[in-house]
């Protein structure tokens, strides 16, 4: 299946420079979807994986059905403030300024077997953030999983211990 043309090319979003990779128009297309989805869906299985995390937002949109394919269960990574128990906090550094990235305390156990899956691989620093969330939590991040790595960004380097995966490549 020819993946790339179902994504959508937004120029100059959210800043002038940035050509955003739309994935609404994989999502709405049920065959492009379920091939993605299972595609995930046999990276993970391969890597034994008892947790698969997702990134705010996408990260759910992804996640949650290749865990439930999986038999994995699903545990989510949030901005600052939107998860209601004791929480994990790790902050990274922007081009400007700095965010921070949140996971509830009790979400993995020690040496439980994670796999991270986001839409997009861009600067790294999302699922960087979130395998240290993991590890803070002593789980073992197994394998990172993208629907698209935009190459040109070189975000693998920041993440070149783990095993990755991504379908799409710019
Ligand atoms: P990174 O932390 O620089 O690797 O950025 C990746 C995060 O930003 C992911 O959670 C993506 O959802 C989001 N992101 C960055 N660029 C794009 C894009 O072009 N399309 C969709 N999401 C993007």
């Amino acid at each position: 299946m020819n993946l790339h043309e179902k994504i959508r090319n937004i120029p100059d979003y959210p800043i002038e420079g940035v050509q955003f990779k739309d994935i609404t128009t994989l999502l709405k297309d049920g065959e492009a979807l379920r091939y993605t989805i299972d595609k995930i869906t046999e990276f993970c299985k391969s890597k034994q994986a008892d947790i698969i995390i997702g990134p705010e937002s996408r990260g759910f949109i992804l996640g949650t059905p290749v865990a439930y394919n999986t038999g994995a269960g699903f545990v989510p990574v949030r901005k600052p403030g939107k998860l209601p128990a004791e929480t994990e906090r790790v902050e990274y550094s922007l081009e400007y300024g700095s965010d921070a990235l949140e996971i509830h305390k009790d979400a993995i156990q020690p040496g439980q077997r994670v796999v991270i899956c986001d839409d997009l691989l861009a600067t790294g620093g999302t699922v960087q953030s979130a395998a240290k969330l993991v590890e803070n939590l002593g789980g073992e991040v197994v394998g990172i999983a993208f629907l698209i790595e935009l190459t040109f960004l070189e975000g693998r380097s920041k993440i070149d211990q783990y095993d990755i995966y991504s379908i799409l490549k710019y």
